[in-house]
């Protein structure tokens, strides 16, 4: 943590100019919220993509001549060494055993090797990489770019750090689902002032709660609405099911939430599970019937989780506690603008809209999660209610980039689903798609490391959400939430490109 005093002085030290504060100044209780990381290096080894081999007699047929052609040059090391790394410059064939031996995890994909010899080099893809996770995690139109969302979360949450590989972007123009949004970078150009290392203050707090419409001083206590609950970052860490859970699972989890200041969402019997199952990060899941039978927890309670929309359960839970922020599960659907601003005027704080983990409607619709939170915010802003409740909206959020983008839709925050998983590099047994289908090996999770790789992951994703931020030139991440003019769709873009030609042909 570093105080607004601490980054007065590194201003003015950049500046060269000595520091005058008078005694009378008052000093700033602000302090710049700041997620302290730490290595955590993966427990398993992962595989490459890229499954790199070569002839050996092409090989030693290149590597001759090129001896021949340096000659006596081949005297200083430097010389030695290149002809010995030939002809991959990521030093691939460059270990011991150079070509009878590649160096695979090196190998980035860019087919120069192919390109260059393309009778003596060839690049297939390794397949233990591809049966390693599902297919959201290593989706095809990533194969090429050198990396997948996989790799990338493995590196933030070993790291904690923000995945830059400097050797520009190879991948296709536009994807499926997030990756068809492009957000807007035009005021990335002072790198000094804003982001992680910048001198301005960016803030990712939220709220999660309902906001009054206007002040009422006449009528006391009545229409009370829900304190505001703040958290620091846009992400909690959403419920998983016991197939896809365990205690060691949960206790990493709930560890980062109290370390980072965020929440996470469990069914009370697996609160059971953790050490501190009352503590002040846990928001409990509960099925409307069963509030009453769990009032200790919900007295404590940051926030409330219900399964479905009862107003029995809300009035339970209002009996319990009569400001905590109540929400409830939505499977995110062609029907949900209409449910939301039902549900908004029943008296719901939140409303959590959950698709599958695939980042798919639950219902079979056709359309993606962007599509149908953007639908859920206009709904919203239509019947004047969008200011009053909370969106919190879970499912195939996988990578730092989707957090804005899904806030840009008209979020106020997101829920990490399987991401949780992947950071804990826990063993898959089938696909990742829906809650009660998938299954997970049954293993014991190092707690500490899993708290670390945690903490690490959201330190990554809010670094690189105030680099987003910054280089939209925006100082608060509530003022992106439905801002769509900060970011360009593809399928808008290709409407306007192309329909008029789709139109004459
Ligand atoms: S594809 Fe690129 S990184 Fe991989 S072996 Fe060939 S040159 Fe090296």
């Amino acid at each position: 943590m570093r105080t607004e005093g601490a980054l007065l002085e590194q201003a003015v030290s950049v500046e060269g100019v000595r520091e005058v504060r008078p005694d009378s100044m008052p000093t700033s209780s602000y302090v710049r919220f700041h997620i302290e990381t730490s290595s955590a290096p993966p427990r398993r080894k992962q595989p490459s993509p890229f499954h790199p081999r070569v002839s050996k007699l092409g090989l030693a047929k290149i590597l001759l001549a090129e001896a021949y052609e340096y000659g006596l040059r081949l005297r200083g090391r430097e010389y030695r060494e290149a002809l010995l790394s030939r002809p991959c410059i990521y030093g691939v064939f460059g270990g011991r055993f150079g070509g009878f031996k590649p160096i695979k995890e090196k190998c980035t994909g860019c087919m120069r090797c192919v390109q260059e010899y393309p009778n003596v080099c060839r690049v297939d893809r390794n397949p233990e990489f591809f049966t390693f996770a599902d297919s959201y995690w290593m989706p095809d139109h990533y194969i090429g770019t050198g990396t997948t969302p996989l790799a990338i979360v493995s590196y933030e949450a070993s790291s904690g750090k923000i995945p830059i590989k400097g050797m520009g972007y190879k991948g296709p123009f536009a994807g499926p689902g997030w990756d068809s949004i492009w957000t807007d970078m035009s005021e990335i150009v002072r790198p000094t002032r804003d982001g992680v290392y910048g001198r301005e203050f960016i803030s990712t707090t939220v709220d999660l709660g309902r906001k009054p419409k206007y002040l009422d001083f006449t009528r006391r206590g009545v229409g009370k609405t829900s304190r505001i609950l703040e958290i620091p970052i846009p992400m909690v860490f959403d419920y998983l099911p016991n197939n896809l859970n365990n205690e060691s699972i949960l206790s990493a989890i709930a560890a980062a939430s109290r370390r980072v200041g965020t929440y996470f969402v469990a069914r009370p019997e697996q609160a059971d599970w953790i050490e501190d199952s009352r503590g002040e990060n846990l928001i409990p899941l509960l099925e409307p019937k069963d509030v009453e039978s769990h009032a200790e927890l919900v007295a404590d309670a940051p926030a409330v989780e219900l399964t479905s929309s009862d107003p029995e359960g809300l009035i339970a839970v209002r009996d319990i506690n009569d400001d905590v922020p109540i929400g409830v599960r939505l499977p995110i659907a062609n029907q949900s603008p209409e449910n939301v601003v039902r549900l908004a005027e029943e008296g719901l704080d939140f409303i959590h809209l959950i698709g599958n983990y695939h980042g798919q409607s639950l219902n079979g619709s056709p359309l993606h999660m962007k599509d149908l939170i953007r639908a859920v915010h206009r709904k919203l802003v239509q019947e004047s209610l969008r200011d009053e409740i909370t969106l919190v909206a879970s499912g195939g959020i996988i990578l730092a980039e989707h957090v804005p983008k899904a806030i840009i839709c008209g979020a106020d925050l997101v829920a990490l689903d399987t991401t949780i998983l992947m950071a804990l590099q826990v063993e898959l047994l089938t696909e990742l798609r829906n809650a009660d289908q998938a299954r997970i090996r049954s293993e014991r999770v190092p707690e500490k490391w899993g708290e670390q790789r945690l903490v690490n992951l959201l330190g990554s994703w809010h670094d690189q959400l105030i680099e987003i931020l910054s280089a939209m030139g925006m100082r608060d991440v509530r003022r992106l939430r439905g801002d769509v003019g900060r970011a360009m769709f593809n399928e808008d873009l290709e409407k306007e490109a192309f329909s008029d030609i789709a139109h004459t042909s």
